[in-house]
């Protein structure tokens, strides 16, 4: 077996593996069912593909996001390593040309959104591959008690019990132990190593400010912390308004979210990549899987519904681990709206059951029938034509999702492509009889290589300029040709879909898990009174808060946070601290120690006290900390 530093080496150029990715690496590559957690930007994806590189097989990897797939394929690519995606909106046949190249060795990396595991007859095919492991990115999706659950997520159970041999390796950057059990149990772990690091991300400055003019605060913030920064806000609508605030008021920025065409979001995105604007302004459309080191600062406009979510979108600052600012700017209308919220995100299951009739009129299906059909959805027409509330009809829509009677997948931009499909006797004798197609058919030979084994992208355009014809009238002949099986051509796309899992019962026999929702409602519930709960706290330093969140034991306050800032104003001394210096000094002085030794020997101060002393004495270099040991210089 290759040597994973080599790989390494070979084809990220990176020396030496980061902490943590070497020990996930060899627990999978012995076999073991592993659950890695690192943070954001932490490189996980590393952990995966390494070993899925060193491994003989296809390493199969299930992802929640088809622009995150469509990401790692090409970045996996341009290092020379084979990779493909099967993504809802492909055809039968393109999805088995890439089963057929994973059979046959030509692949490295399957990337798979997870609602096509719930199609029995793509397991089917899935259990024939040689597949070295299984690897789950974003694996929270798969916990009802994470804050971005993905049922068609729990469709990857199915797939374990047809490849029995085969391990899995689930990575995640956030976690509660409440969800990394769960990930275990939906996985079908069997005696799981798990793999944690820190929560705490040292160079954030978190910093929570109650505001009523958020928008002044926002632009002093955006003068005071230089380069680039990302702005969130709850609606697509203030993405705009504040975006264009901030330009008028010399900040160059871009709005982003969903709703803007595919072309446009990566236009936007590129020039923030770029540095070309400072500030994006977005919904939470924007930000995952992209890999900016030197973001300096996250700013919410608004209060994100979980610890988690929070964490996640903040954690997007400072990946390249230099100090970073993450402020939240709230005041009293964002809690009354965000405890609204639960009751929106919850329609009445009456209005849910009509929502569902509804789509089955808009699909035209007919009792009985329909399971496992796909249809491309658009959400806006759907709405209009049934005169229903947008918000709540995709809620209701959301919640049929969680009920497992259909799945909706996210829009995504599909090129348009083909492949010749026509064996090379039958395609000569085509071109020799059909003179007129003869000029289209020697263009998608001569302008894309390999399209006889593999789908192309074509450039419809250019090939329309080269045969001097409209672009219509190229589609049409396109089309002809994949009528007389001598091309297959898919035209682009980018409409979201709506996959059915079950056939169109009747309105008043649909069957809802009332006890599911009751809890999931709950959770929700739990998640936002922890999130009010953030932004109220005026005594627990901001990471510790969050740790604890997690789960995580703490250790030292920040000293870095609004909460530790006020506390130091309030409460520090030089006297004070002179005197857990010597008093530690007395006792340890050859000795490393722990917290809970300085409490014993400092029972005058309180724990909280004396865990910031140990913070300023820290800061000012008189101790050291490392691994929960306190040392003295
Ligand atoms: P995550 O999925 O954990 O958020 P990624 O896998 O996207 O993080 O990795 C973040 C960045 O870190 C990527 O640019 C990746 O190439 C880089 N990276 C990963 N491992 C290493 C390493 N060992 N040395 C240097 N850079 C690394
Ligand atoms: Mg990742």
């Amino acid at each position: 077996m290759p040597i994973a530093n080599e790989i390494l080496k070979k084809y990220w150029g990176y020396d030496n593996f980061r902490d943590g990715q070497r020990e996930i690496i060899d627990s999978i590559i012995s076999g073991n069912d592993t659950l890695a957690l690192l943070p954001t930007g932490g490189g996980k994806s590393v952990c995966y593909q390494v070993p899925g590189l060193m491994m003989d097989g296809v390493c199969v990897v299930v992802s929640p996001l088809i622009a995150l797939m469509k990401d790692q394929v090409l970045q996996l690519r341009k290092r020379q390593i084979t990779a493909s995606a099967i993504i809802s909106g492909m055809s039968k046949r393109e999805i088995q040309n890439v089963m057929d190249n994973a059979h046959n060795g030509h692949l490295k990396f399957i990337y798979i959104s997870p609602e096509r595991l719930q199609s029995e007859l793509f397991r089917e095919q899935l259990s024939h591959l040689p597949i070295s492991f299984l690897a789950v990115d974003e694996a929270h999706c798969i916990s009802q008690w994470g804050y971005d659950f993905r049922p068609s997520y729990l469709a990857i159970a199915n797939v374990r019990e047809l490849i029995k041999n085969v391990p899995v390796l689930a990575l995640t950057a956030t976690a509660t132990k409440e969800v990394q059990q769960d990930i275990c149990d939906k996985l079908e772990m069997k005696n799981p190593t798990i793999f944690t690091k820190s929560f705490a991300r040292k160079n954030l400055i978190y910093v929570v400010r109650k505001e009523n003019d958020k928008q002044t605060k926002l632009l002093e913030i955006l003068r005071k912390v230089n380069g680039c920064s990302i702005v969130y806000v709850r609606n697509r609508r203030l993405t705009k308004i504040t975006a264009q605030w901030l330009q008028q008021n010399g900040i160059k920025s871009e709005f982003y979210h969903a709703g803007l065409p595919q072309k446009e979001r990566d236009k936007r995105q590129e020039n923030w990549m770029k540095n070309t604007v400072q500030a994006m302004v977005c919904t939470n459309a924007f930000g995952m899987g992209i890999d900016k080191p030197d973001v300096r600062s996250v700013i919410h406009l608004d209060l994100p519904d979980s610890p988690e979510a929070y964490y996640q979108e903040a954690g997007r600052a400072g990946r390249d681990e230099k100090l970073s600012y993450v402020a939240l700017l709230w005041n009293d209308d964002d809690i009354n709206a965000l405890q609204l919220s639960i009751k929106n995100n919850y329609p009445p299951t009456d209005e849910i059951k009509r929502v569902y009739e509804a789509l089955m009129q808009f699909f035209q299906i007919a009792y009985g029938s329909g399971i496992n059909q796909a249809f491309d959805f658009d959400l806006n027409a759907f709405v209009e034509k049934f005169n229903l509330q947008m918000f709540a009809a995709f809620q209701s829509l959301k919640i049929l999702e969680q009920q497992k009677i259909l799945t909706l997948t996210e829009a995504v931009y599909l090129p348009s492509r083909a492949i010749i499909s026509a064996s090379r006797e039958v395609l000569y004798q085509f071109e020799v009889e059909n003179k007129k197609y003869e000029p289209v058919v020697k263009l998608l030979l001569r302008m894309h290589g390999g399209i006889k084994d593999n789908y192309c992208v074509l450039l419809e355009s250019k090939m329309a300029n080269e045969l001097k014809i409209s672009i219509d009238v190229l589609k049409q002949m396109l089309n002809d040709l994949t009528k007389m099986n001598i091309i297959d051509y898919s035209p682009a796309k980018d409409k979201p879909q709506i996959i059915l899992l079950k056939p169109r019962e009747k309105q008043e026999n649909i069957e809802l898990n009332l006890a599911e929702l009751e809890l999931l409602k709950q959770k929700s519930e739990k998640h936002i009174q922890s999130m009010i709960g953030y932004v109220n706290n005026t005594t627990t330093c901001r990471t510790i808060y969050l740790l604890n969140y997690f789960n995580e034991a703490h250790t030292l306050p920040c000293g870095k946070c609004d909460v530790c800032i006020e506390y130091k104003k309030k409460h520090y001394s030089a006297a004070k601290m002179l005197k857990v210096y010597n008093g530690m000094k007395h006792e340890f002085s050859i000795r490393p120690f722990q917290i809970k030794d300085a409490q014993n020997l400092l029972k005058e101060f309180s724990e909280i006290d004396l865990k910031y002393y140990l913070e300023w004495l820290l800061n000012e270099e008189k101790i050291t900390f490392k691994s929960n040991y306190i040392y003295m210089k």
